[in-house]
């Protein structure tokens, strides 16, 4: 089990947004993408959910090859968004219910882990709810839910604390521990640091379109000749 990205290439139009990119996710590793705004961090993203085809180099999960076998692909992959994308004619049941038949999850394991994660969030009163009656957060909360309840070897994540509440801040934290501790494979990019670094401890800077280092917080620090309170976003 393995994600292998190698001399990824590509963007939106003929000129490379992200430039020869090259990351490696080991079972049971959690990897951070930092950077500033447009530094290629939701690009890289689009790349590994097949939203974007690339213009050199390949993807790899668990030797499924995601240009040459893109279903495949995509059932070993949950995606937390960075802006929730929901169903408007759909309820939260129906959600739930989509998630596992796509992920072909059995239904009965399933709907006790949905049930765990529910109560988490407090969804557990909301089975009946369309999405136009969530606020932001909570269609963030839903996404969270049915990421976790698709149970895949690698989850990616965009973005996930904005807006977030701190009691939800904090069980994302330990879903993503949890996730970690059972050999799953997590891909996060964020800006918060101080949440994201309680689960997440590598990270890989991206820097107009390339990877400019890659290693802990301490390592990145000193890379840029950082002191310790110093923030990245600068
Ligand atoms: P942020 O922290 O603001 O979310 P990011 O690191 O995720 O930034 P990207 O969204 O990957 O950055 O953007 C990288 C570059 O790609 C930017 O120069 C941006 O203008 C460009 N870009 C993003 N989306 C599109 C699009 N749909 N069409 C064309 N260019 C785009």
């Amino acid at each position: 089990m393995v994600l292998k990205i190698e001399h990824l290439t590509g963007g939106y139009t003929g000129i490379p947004v992200i430039k020869d990119i090259n990351l490696e996710i080991q079972p049971g590793e959690a990897l951070g993408i930092i950077g500033l705004n447009g530094a290629g961090k939701s690009t890289t993203i689009k790349h590994i959910l097949g939203l974007l085809r690339p213009q050199k180099g390949k993807i790899v999960l668990n030797s499924v090859e995601l240009i040459k076998q893109p279903t495949e692909f995509k059932r070993q992959i949950a995606y937390i968004p960075e802006v929730p994308v929901l169903y408007e004619e759909l309820t939260l049941k129906e959600h739930l219910e989509l998630t596992m038949m796509s992920y072909q999850l059995d239904e009965k394991k399933a709907w006790k882990r949905a049930n765990e994660l529910l109560k988490m969030f407090r969804l557990d009163d909301k089975l009946d709810w369309m999405p136009i009656y969530f606020s932001k957060g909570m269609k963030q909360k839903v996404m969270i839910v049915t990421a976790f309840l698709a149970d895949t070897d690698l989850l990616v994540i965009d973005e996930p604390f904005t807006g977030l509440d701190p009691l939800a801040v904090s069980n994302l934290i330990d879903l993503i521990k949890k996730a970690v501790a059972q050999k799953k494979m997590i891909l996060m990019s964020t800006h918060i640091l101080a949440d994201a670094e309680q689960a997440i401890s590598n990270y890989a800077v991206l820097n107009n379109g390339k990877i400019e280092v890659i290693g802990s917080l301490t390592d990145i620090r000193k890379h840029y000749g950082l002191n310790e309170s110093d923030s990245f976003d600068k």
